[in-house]
């Protein structure tokens, strides 16, 4: 069996210093967890507030599912946007969309503040779609953003769909016709049976070495005001109704606040000593999904991509899907190539299976990404591939598919980002930065990502 091996933590610092908890110690912020969602929070709650931060990372920076992802950025909910709009209403399905567009211009605000020069290319990305169905679910989501007062996306629809002539008239405007030709060389593919392209603006980035240097830059930024201790899990929050205690290893913190962005909520227990109880009941309400990836080199030709493959006609936004990315990656100081990397497979482990991200990839993970690649990838026939990683990561999802962010109703000391979904990129970092109007005292509108009253 090949390791878990991801070119993303390969690309880190590995003589970088870390330090551990080594005393107890008092703060008014600990954010528990060192991944995107966490180093957001960290960011914003600096920049906005004049908060002393602690943060306590159970192994080591972007170690998590930061570095184990697929590393599109991408402004899309893997829960459509119609259903979202059914469970919360248009304005509030339409507001969230928007937020997550705007994540766009937070990312660049970290960028730019820290002043990284990462590689992080943007582009226009497409889906493959193939049947009606899924068809219909875009254009139906078109039309309610349209209502909804936000962009649609652009869908192009093969003329020679069977169903091209025959589009209710309600979407006119919200699709254009196109010649098969196009939706093949968009999707880079020969496969016959794509019916449809669904493309908006998606970029890629290695959201661990992201975060690496995100963190270095608060801590040179804030030394008074900002600590990292890796290789301190914690075990236990105590809430009280005016601050928390962390047990932190073998130390505790007393906390004003406490931020959980763990992804998901299975290595603590909360205890709330000022009311009703948190833990028993919200343990399992994030359940985890691991994602498997393959990745490999070629020459550096192509620009880069980012295509989502829905290659079954049953397939729906949130299951059963291949997505493939195409970036500039450099392997060794100097030599560059083209990285693609492919996922899609992903196993649902059984209720209180642990998941180790040391255990290695299985062969039937990357049996059927190689498969997927031949069949639908645009590469000479017959070619074998050499995978230079294979890895997976453990994604937390709600059971509405909707991240988490704010504080918690039985007592607002305890906050979540968290909650990955499939697509956590740029939510986790619009939850960093409303968990940082929260701290700041600021008024917070509702949204979808509320944690709901039990
Ligand atoms: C295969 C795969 C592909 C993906 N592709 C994409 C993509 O293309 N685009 C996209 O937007 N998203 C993608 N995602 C999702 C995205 O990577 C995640 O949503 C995002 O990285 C989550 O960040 P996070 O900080 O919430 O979680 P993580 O990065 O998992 O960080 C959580 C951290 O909390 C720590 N922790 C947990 N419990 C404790 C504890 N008790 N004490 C101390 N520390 C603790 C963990 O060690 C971990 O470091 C993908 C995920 C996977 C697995």
């Amino acid at each position: 069996m090949k390791k878990n091996s991801s070119p993303w933590i390969r690309q880190l610092n590995h003589e970088r210093p870390l330090s551990r908890l080594s005393s107890d110690i008092s703060t008014d912020v600990t954010i528990i967890g060192a991944g995107i969602a966490g180093v957001s929070t960290a960011f914003f709650t600096l920049k906005h507030t004049d908060k002393k931060v602690v943060m306590l990372e159970r192994f080591k920076l972007a170690h998590g599912a930061t570095g184990h992802n697929a590393g599109q950025v991408v402004s899309y909910f893997e829960r459509g946007f119609a259903s979202l709009a059914r469970e919360f209403g248009l304005r509030q399905a339409a507001d969230a969309e928007s937020s997550i567009v705007h994540a766009w211009e937070l990312i660049d605000e970290m960028y730019t503040d820290a002043g990284l020069d990462i590689p992080f290319s943007r582009f226009t990305g497409h889906g493959g779609l193939t049947s009606f169905q899924q068809v219909k679910s875009h254009l139906e989501a078109n039309k309610l953003r349209r209502e909804g007062g936000i962009a649609s996306r652009d869908l192009l629809i093969s003329e020679s769909a069977a169903f091209a002539k025959a589009i209710p008239e309600e979407y006119a405007g919200l699709y254009t016709l196109v010649p098969q030709g196009q939706i093949n060389e968009l999707l880079e593919t020969k496969m016959p049976g794509f019916l449809a392209v669904i493309s908006f603006q998606k970029g890629v980035l290695n959201s661990a070495l992201f975060c690496q240097e995100v963190v270095l830059y608060l801590l040179q930024t804030y030394p008074d005001r900002f600590s990292l201790y890796e290789h301190t899990p914690v075990h236990k929050v105590i809430l009280h109704k005016e601050h928390a205690v962390v047990d932190a290893d073998t130390h505790v913190v007393d906390t004003a606040k406490v931020v959980l962005c763990t992804n998901g909520f299975e290595s603590l227990h909360i205890i709330n000593e000022a009311g009703l109880e948190i833990d028993a009941k919200y343990h399992h309400l994030v359940k985890g999904k691991v994602g498997y990836m393959s990745g490999y080199l070629e020459d550096l030709t192509k620009s880069p991509t980012a295509i989502s493959y829905y290659t079954e006609p049953s397939a729906s936004m949130e299951n059963d899907y291949f997505y493939l990315t195409r970036r500039p990656y450099e392997y060794e100081k100097g030599r560059h190539h083209n990285l693609i990397s492919v996922g899609g497979p992903a196993y649902d482990p059984e209720e209180g299976e642990a998941y180790n991200f040391e255990d290695g990839f299985p062969d039937n993970a990357g049996a059927e990404i190689d498969a997927f690649i031949h069949r639908v990838y645009d590469i000479e026939p017959h070619t074998s591939i050499e995978y230079a990683f294979t890895w997976h990561g453990l994604m937390g999802y709600t059971r509405n598919g909707v991240r988490l962010i704010g504080p918690e109703p039985q007592n607002p000391i305890l906050l979540y980002n968290l909650g990955c979904n499939g697509v956590g990129i740029l939510p986790s970092i619009h939850g960093g930065r409303i968990i940082s109007r929260h701290l700041a005292g600021e008024k917070v509108g509702k949204s979808i990502f509320d944690v709901p009253v039990r």
